[in-house]
């Protein structure tokens, strides 16, 4: 096994997959050729330039990538400073997660590979796999726990209308951990044609380095665009709500090595961090290893998974990502929680002041805005992940319209 070379300053992954203390890749031995010839070829396929001229055109043409960086008038004078949305919500599909399924599934291609595994919870990142399947012509099938598959009719119906195939996990607690361990089995059994894509920065490396660097598109764009827009191509603040951690690591990316930069992560603390109903892995987890690697997460004093709550769907998960735990950890991130009721609030304020629908994931991240102070010329970027259409529900039943 492979000891982590700690390096408190370094936030990015280091040769053996560690961020600090938190990363790695604990699987199963036969898992291991196909995770090893991933993390020996992925830096190579992603750096050639086929794969760079393909990944940017579909970013473009079929994302409808840059997307913008709005300056949000009335919001900045509510909280007296200046607030920039990221606008994730306006890619297709409606969150960042395209951004990731697009980046493996070239990979995909490359490591020859024609079967398409992935697990989901909500279904949004089933969603971005059966679209870029799609898109790619490739088979692809989707483990969903079957009380998830009844909670969340749209999306399979969306899966299924992409041409993906939907497989209930019947076990355990029937949702994301016991579809997660499907996939897993079903890509022991299918080593040589299938290509598994995670949906978020967490599992055995390379998979966070990976998905952070497809990611990274977010930071890469608020560089320019906020050079354009302030004459200064950084933020003093990036707000970004955390479930694994993918969009938060790509709004993150460029500004890690900057200290300059303040970044703010958002868990979901559900019903409140002491009712038992949280999300809030930071706050409630301890060290272990969950999905394959070494992190933070909910868990009992024996090690069995803690099922985590929150409202939303996407936040809803009993870990976090390798990189955010170093960074939370280490300090270089500050990590707030906000609850159900927080992230509803937050969301009809950000509709009704800017005429934007939030995710309720994204809400989150909006919700602290009322936690913080800033000052007037402080220029805080809030990473909007995704869009509230799917919320429609949750919202009508809360604000009883
Ligand atoms: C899935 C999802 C999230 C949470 O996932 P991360 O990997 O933490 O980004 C956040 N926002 C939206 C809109 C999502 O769909």
């Amino acid at each position: 096994m492979l000891e982590p070379n700690i390096d408190q300053k370094k936030f990015d992954v280091d040769q053996q997959g560690f961020y600090g203390e938190f990363g790695g890749a604990f699987i199963p031995e036969m898992l291991y050729p196909n995770v090893e010839y991933l993390r020996k070829h992925y830096l190579e396929i992603m750096s050639e330039s086929s794969f760079q001229n393909e990944f940017r055109a579909l970013l473009k043409d079929y994302v409808g990538r840059p997307s913008p960086l709005y300056f949000a008038k009335k919001l900045s004078k509510e909280y007296r400073t200046k607030i920039y949305l990221k606008r994730e919500d306006l890619n297709h599909t409606g969150a960042h997660k395209i951004n990731n399924t697009i980046g493996q599934i070239l990979m995909a291609k490359r490591l020859w590979k024609n079967r398409i595994i992935a697990e989901t919870g909500a279904g949004q990142h089933g969603v971005a796999t059966a679209t870029v399947c799609a898109l790619a012509g490739l088979e692809c099938i989707v483990f969903m726990g079957e009380v998830d598959i009844k909670r969340q009719a749209p999306n399979v119906a969306r899966m299924r209308m992409l041409g993906a195939k939907v497989v209930p996990a019947k076990s355990g607690s029937k949702t994301l951990k016991d579809a997660t361990n499907e996939a897993i089995r079903d890509w022991i059994n299918h080593p040589n044609d299938t290509h598994y894509i995670i949906g978020s920065v967490v599992g055995p490396h390379p998979y966070p380095d990976m998905v952070a660097r497809f990611q990274s598109v977010i930071s890469e764009e608020m560089k320019w665009q906020l050079k354009e827009q302030t004459g200064n191509e950084n933020p003093n603040t990036i707000i970004a709500c955390v479930g694994g951690g993918s969009n938060a690591a790509g709004a993150f990316y460029h500004y890690l090595e900057n200290e300059e930069v303040k970044l703010v992560a958002v868990e979901a603390a559900g019903l409140g961090n002491e009712t038992g109903h949280s999300a809030a892995t930071s706050v409630l987890g301890s060290k272990g290893v969950l999905h394959g690697s070494r992190t933070l997460l909910m868990q009992t004093s024996d090690g069995q998974v803690i099922e985590p709550y929150s409202i939303s769907a996407g936040l809803d998960y009993p870990g976090i990502g390798p990189m955010h735990a170093h960074l939370i950890r280490s300090g270089r991130a500050e990590v707030f929680g906000a609850t159900d009721e927080e992230a509803l609030l937050a969301a009809r304020k950000l509709a009704m002041m800017e005429g934007i629908i939030p995710a309720l994931e994204s809400a989150h991240a909006f919700a602290v805005l009322d936690k913080m102070t800033f000052t007037e010329n402080e220029i805080v970027v809030v990473n909007l992940s995704g869009r509230g259409d799917k919320d429609l529900a949750t919202f009508t039943d809360f604000f009883k319209f």
